[in-house]
């Protein structure tokens, strides 16, 4: 038996990285899944690979219109969504100084607007229904600060509040609203070229290495499933003990 047997699962930026990786467990999970992201090409090919459990749907997250189109597609093929994972983000590197204010609501519009937009518009028809879990993929930069990431940390920060005043808002309609909080992981958007990377940003952490976009995954099934049925309104962690503290030894 799979542990998200029956459920209809909506997964943002799934074209490649942690998002593409959450599709495949949760197809594989026994969920039906819409993958969804503005990289048509990219996309397409990890639902075909998913076989008839999935479908491809382009979304841009900051675009209303998109989400409604994404809505109606997983109704009309799959039925009402259980599952919602706002995973799509982009990340821009400058110092508050330099930083210009198009970059900045840029990294607002996708990693926070468009989360909302996801919760308001997929919210209504989970609430409707009764039922849900939505996955809102933070960061650590969620939970601490970071120099360069201004925008980023500001975008991730609104998203652990956001998360926290819809899992009150949609609680009693029997909806979850939860933020996963990864550290370093492995996908294009912290290692662009897809090669050997350097370790050394991660030989202070508890657990000494970047981490694998499956090992989030894993994170989100449980979080997607009625394993975690009691928890909502809370940040889930997985960044190798990053930010347990410092090493004093
Ligand atoms: P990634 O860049 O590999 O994948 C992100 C996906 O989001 C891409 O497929 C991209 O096309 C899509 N996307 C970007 N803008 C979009 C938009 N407007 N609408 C729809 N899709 C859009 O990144 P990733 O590392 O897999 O990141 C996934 C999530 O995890 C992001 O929210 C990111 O901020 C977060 N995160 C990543 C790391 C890390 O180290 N990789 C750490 C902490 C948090």
């Amino acid at each position: 038996m799979g542990r998200l047997d029956g459920k209809v699962a909506i997964v943002t930026g799934a074209a490649r990285g942690m998002g593409e990786a959450e599709a495949r467990v949760f197809v594989a999970e026994g969920a039906r899944v819409v993958v969804c992201d503005v990289l048509d090409d990219e996309g397409e090919l990890v639902a075909k690979a998913l076989g008839d459990h999935a479908i491809f749907a382009h979304l841009d997250v900051a675009n209303e219109t998109d989400w409604q189109l994404v809505l109606a597609a997983a109704e009309h093929t799959f039925g009402t969504p259980d599952v919602l994972v706002n995973n799509a983000g982009i990340l821009r590197f400058a110092p508050i100084l330099m930083m210009d204010r198009t970059e900045f609501d840029s990294v607002l519009q996708v990693n926070l607007v468009g989360p909302f937009l996801g919760m308001k518009v997929v919210g209504a028809a989970m609430t409707a229904a009764g039922r849900g879990s939505i996955v809102n993929v933070s960061s650590i930069g969620g939970l601490i600060g970071y120099s360069m990431l201004g925008a980023y940390v500001a975008s991730k920060w609104g998203l652990r509040g956001l998360t926290k005043s819809a899992a009150i808002e949609f609680g009693k309609s029997g909806v979850r609203v939860n933020s996963l909080h990864p550290g370093g992981v492995d996908t294009p958007m912290a290692n662009p070229s897809g090669g050997d990377l350097d370790p050394t940003p991660y030989l202070g952490q508890p657990i000494p290495r970047i981490g694998r976009p499956e090992e989030i995954a894993q994170l989100a099934l449980f979080l997607a499933s009625d394993e975690s049925s009691f928890s909502t309104g809370s940040e889930f962690v997985a960044d190798g003990g990053a930010t347990a503290g410092k090493d004093m030894g």
